[in-house]
């Protein structure tokens, strides 16, 4: 982490839980939070339990919510999708541009930069994920390929709307898999993101939180996380255990 920027530690709860057990899971990891964590803490939980959540956490300083993706449409005919007017009022983040949708609904830097674009536009902050497939880490495209989504995502972003967003660094191959980035694998992929950051966003780019995520446990956590550029983590899994996820959050610290 660089001094000046305060750790995140996000957890996707992807396509798992009812809304009761969602509920639940917010309710233990509010118990297990320490009075004031070090880092931010944000839990995307599926779209259906997030006014459920949101009602839970009312005059919750510690945690914040987010969604899973937004359309980038203002509204219309996009069946089984949301758009970001009606995540107002209930989160104050979205994820964008996870590889999960970039896969299953085949979304493109395109159109991950679109619905950047309306996130921002809907005064929510966005969490883009970036990251390379394994067939592209081991054709040694990472560089290439992280280089090119943040460019895509970011070029000619205004600095305020670049201020507002994470980056989440999460190589394909590493998500669900328990096969995690070694420390200095995460460190060059992140090293790379920033310089792309830089190259489109300026000095901005330095108060920009970019975070790793894919198989992040307690066990691995705490390296990770002290590691220079990494400045937190957004985790799938272990977010589903909210004792896993509290020792996650306090190896922030
Ligand atoms: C994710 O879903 O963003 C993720 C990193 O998953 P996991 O921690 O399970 O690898």
């Amino acid at each position: 982490m660089t001094a000046g920027r305060r750790r995140i530690v996000a957890g996707n709860w992807k396509m798992h839980l009812t809304v009761p057990a969602a509920v639940a899971l917010g309710r233990a990891i509010q118990q297990g939070l320490p009075a004031a964590p070090a880092a931010e803490v944000v839990l995307f939980p599926a779209a259906t339990a997030l006014w459920a959540l949101h009602e839970l956490l009312a005059g919750e300083t510690r945690v914040a919510l987010g969604a899973q993706t937004a359309h980038w449409a203002p509204e219309g005919a996009h069946t089984g999708e949301i758009a970001v007017s009606m995540l107002e009022g209930c989160c104050t983040h979205v994820l964008v541009g996870h590889s999960e949708r970039r896969r299953d609904a085949g979304e493109t830097d395109a159109v991950v930069r679109r619905q950047l674009e309306a996130v921002l536009a809907g005064g929510l902050r966005p969490m883009v994920a970036v990251g390379e497939t394994l067939a592209e880490r081991e054709s040694g495209r990472m560089a290439e390929v992280v280089s090119r989504q943040t460019t895509a995502a970011f070029s000619g972003l205004g600095a305020d709307a670049v201020r507002r967003c994470t980056i989440a660094y999460e190589p394909v191959w590493a998500i669900g898999t328990g096969r995690v980035a070694t420390v200095e694998d995460a460190g060059a992929a992140i090293a790379g993101i920033r310089k792309a950051l830089e190259n489109v966003a300026g000095p901005t780019a330095d108060t920009v939180r970019i975070l790793y995520g894919g198989s992040v446990t307690p066990q691995n956590a705490a390296p990770l996380f002290a590691a220079p550029g990494i400045d937190g983590g957004l985790v799938g899994g272990a977010s589903l255990d909210p004792a896993a996820f509290c020792a996650i959050i306090a190896a922030a610290e």
